[in-house]
């Protein structure tokens, strides 16, 4: 079921592979088809920056069933150092230590495994910059 959405997104999922909009620079994290500041539709690919930091968060403490085990976990919105803002959950942080503005990194992790296939999903998750 899952395994054609992990193949479709395996660049940006894998690789971080982000979209700058070659009318006005601006980086899309996920890629996407029209630039939501000129309305351009020509992208080329580019690495996600690593670093960035947190613009909002929300700690979540009633996860969905795959992710029981890890809450309460905070959700960011991030804006990383290239500009692109994109959603991660951060990891390595207790929920009284999130602030905004704080510094993060990219860094790659499991992030699920799938019920009885056992399948394991890894991506990015964020982890502060000591
Ligand atoms: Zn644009």
């Amino acid at each position: 079921m899952i395994t054609a959405r992990v193949w479709r997104e395996r660049r940006q999922r894998y690789l971080n592979e982000a979209a700058r909009c070659k009318g006005c620079g601006r980086i899309h994290f996920p890629p996407r088809q029209v630039c939501d500041a000129c309305r351009g539709s020509d992208f080329e690919a580019v690495r996600l920056a690593e670093t960035g930091k947190v613009l909002s968060w929300s700690i979540i403490r009633v996860p969905p069933p795959a992710f029981a085990q890890e809450a309460p976990y905070a959700v960011a919105v991030l804006e990383m150092d290239d500009g692109a803002r994109m959603m991660a959950q951060v990891a390595d942080v207790a929920p009284e230590e999130m602030r905004t503005g704080m510094r993060v990194r990219l860094e790659f992790r499991k992030i699920r495994q799938y019920g009885r296939t056992g399948i394991i999903a890894y991506g990015h998750k964020a982890v502060p910059v000591a």
